[in-house]
């Protein structure tokens, strides 16, 4: 039976094999994680210890690779201006997919880049694709998931078609994917507020991307106002989003059997947002 994957971003300290118990314990059926310490360059190798207990424990809480969203660490920039910081994370982004492929997960989430206001964005959108053709051949079985972004500063990624321009230069067009953040749409400029609008932007979203592409969403409120360009999560219909565009996405199929991941500022209620979320549908 289809249904909606609604889990968060857990932590894996204590080790990875932590993030599926976390997201047992709070009702998630489905779940994100960092698989190493998102603010570093560099980690240990996951011990065979914990990629086993990690797998172990996804089997025996039910979550399948399709519902599991690792998202790469904060300092990785796949469209840097200059080639030191570009080899730089390149080779990390190609540590995290590795790390994936490890513990049998299928999807590595990432935010696009940034210009650094040195390059146009096109060239940064371009180089992007670049960093994710050569990772992608260097691996197996992981598909490079791109998140949207809110538009804040030099990051690329804001628009649909900025994501549609590097998934037109990404070359294995089966393992590349997008994962669509509600904050960061509605911060750029996507209306999800009223139906019209909710139906209108992911209108759009299918002629510009394709649905066939959305591998997961991020479920945030936001702080901030309409196309604001700020980054500014919130809890689940209390920010400026409100709460019926969570209700439109929870009556909706096209959402169905893909993450659903909250990263909303307040961990300790993410169980009730769960139940507030399932209790939307109609
Ligand atoms: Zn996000
Ligand atoms: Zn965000």
């Amino acid at each position: 039976m289809n249904m909606k994957r609604i889990g968060a971003h857990f932590s894996i300290a204590g080790g990875v094999e932590n993030a599926p118990l976390n997201a047992k314990e709070t009702g998630a059926k489905a779940f994100a994680l960092f698989t190493k310490n998102q603010r570093q360059w560099k980690a240990k190798p996951l011990s065979e210890n914990n990629i086993e207990l990690f797998k172990e424990n996804c089997e025996k809480y039910g979550f399948l690779p399709q519902h599991i969203l690792p998202h790469d660490g904060y300092l990785i920039n796949l469209g840097h201006p200059e080639k030191e910081g570009l080899e730089r994370s390149r080779t990390a982004f190609l540590d995290e997919i590795q790390r994936c492929e490890k513990l049998g997960l299928i999807y590595l989430n990432f935010h696009p880049g940034s210009t650094l206001g040195k390059i146009t964005e096109e060239q940064c959108l371009k180089t992007v694709a670049e960093s994710i053709n050569i990772t992608l051949d260097k691996t197996n079985g992981v598909t490079a998931v791109i998140e949207n972004t809110a538009g804040q500063g030099n990051n690329v990624g804001y628009t649909f078609e900025h994501i549609a321009l590097i998934i037109d230069n990404v070359e294995d067009k089966d393992r590349i994917g997008v994962c669509l953040d509600t904050c960061h749409a509605f911060a750029s400029g996507y209306d999800l507020q009223t139906k019209t609008a909710f139906d209108r932007t992911f209108e759009k979203f299918d002629e510009i991307i394709s649905f066939k592409y959305l591998k997961g969403m991020h479920l945030n409120d936001s702080k901030r106002e309409l196309g604001s360009r700020i980054d500014r999560h919130e809890s689940i219909g209390t920010g400026k989003i409100g709460p019926n565009a969570f209700r439109f996405l929870m009556n909706d199929d096209r959402f169905d059997e893909i993450p659903l991941i909250l990263e909303t500022p307040n961990s300790e209620i993410w169980k009730d947002e769960i139940k507030l979320l399932y209790g939307l549908i109609e």
